[in-house]
């Protein structure tokens, strides 16, 4: 697949808001870079991109937009629409639920009623998630989890090998959490070929503008809007984005759904997808994380750009595709 030719559209009003909200919080030293993964220390700590893709193939971008990050724990949103699609929802839910958690991401704890992770967004439920891919697609699961997340931001990605190395080398939480599942029946195949796939997910480069048109296709029904191939199927985007509103945001999520209203999903190198249905995905990068785990500037920025252009779920002005549509006709 080749990279996408999209252009980056200067003049308009999206774009300037980016612009606005890159300004007003380019500054902000808060929070710190993830060193739990060692290889996720590396990053610099001042790089800082947003962008924003439309469901009709538009782009705006600003700052640190091209600079290539791992998606860790974005990969979660994405490879739980797959598993739906492959597995099918009832196959799904006897493995990992939907509820919030309320605990940190890599929290070893199980829903009490059924012994299953509380909602696939948490590590528990996104190992159990990668074992059901496992045990569907064998050794072609990684393939096809990286060809789809290729169609979905439009050109072919890659694995960071270092991320993959140093998060295979140093993962012994996840390395206990799958060995539970298994114990749980929340896992039914080899713990190690599910790690060895969650980890490789979690280790694919990716950039701001990537994460903004993966965002756009799920925006857009599963089809990428520029090149029209599918990424994933309609049923499963619509339970994956309800369960990003739930529970994309770590231990931050109630917060979030609350002032922000926006399906997403952050990961620990950095990265935040945000989608609003029907009209646009939200992509961000900047690696100082808070105390919960997400990115300092990312969230600013969502606050910002959900506050001004009403992209909340529940705000009035947000009536679907006709109000983001006038702006970017
Ligand atoms: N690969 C990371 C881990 O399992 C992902 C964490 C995250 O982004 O929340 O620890």
């Amino acid at each position: 697949m080749e990279a996408s030719n999209q252009t980056v559209e200067p003049d308009n009003e999206l774009y300037h808001a980016l612009q606005r909200a890159w300004n007003q919080h380019k500054d902000n030293g808060d929070g710190v870079v993830a060193d739990y993964i060692p290889e996720l220390s590396r990053a610099d700590p001042d790089h800082f991109g947003v962008a924003i893709a439309t469901a009709n193939g538009k782009l705006y971008a600003v700052g640190d937009v091209e600079v290539p990050f791992t998606i860790q724990s974005v990969s979660k949103a994405f490879a739980f629409c797959l598993a739906l699609e492959i597995a099918g929802p009832q196959r799904v839910s006897g493995r990992v639920g939907v509820e919030p958690s309320g605990d940190p991401f890599n929290a070893i704890v199980f829903d009490p009623d059924t012994n299953r992770p509380f909602n696939p967004m948490v590590n528990a439920g996104a190992i159990a998630i990668s074992g059901l891919l496992c045990e569907y697609l064998g050794n072609d699961a990684f393939d096809f989890l990286l060809n789809r997340f290729s169609i979905a931001a439009g050109r072919r990605l890659t694995v960071d090998e270092k991320v993959y190395a140093s998060e295979f080398e140093t993962g012994h939480r996840n390395r206990a959490i799958a060995h539970l599942l298994l114990a749980n029946g929340a896992l039914a195949g080899s713990p190690d070929k599910a790690l060895d796939l969650y980890f490789k997910q979690c280790s694919i480069s990716v950039t701001a503008v990537d994460l903004a048109r993966m965002g756009a296709t799920f925006a857009n029904m599963g089809q990428n809007p520029l090149e029209k191939s599918i990424a994933f199927e309609l049923t499963s985007v619509r339970r994956t984005l309800s369960v990003m509103f739930t529970c994309g945001m770590y231990d931050y999520a109630g917060h979030w759904a609350y002032d922000v209203g926006i399906p997403a999903k952050s990961g620990v190198g950095g990265g935040i997808v945000g989608v609003i249905n029907r009209q646009l995905g939200i992509g961000t990068y900047s690696p100082r994380l808070d105390r919960k785990g997400n990115s300092v500037r990312g969230i600013a920025t969502f606050e910002m750009l959900a506050e001004e252009f009403g992209l909340h779920a529940f705000d009035c002005t947000n009536v679907g595709s006709t109000f983001i549509s006038s702006l970017i006709r």
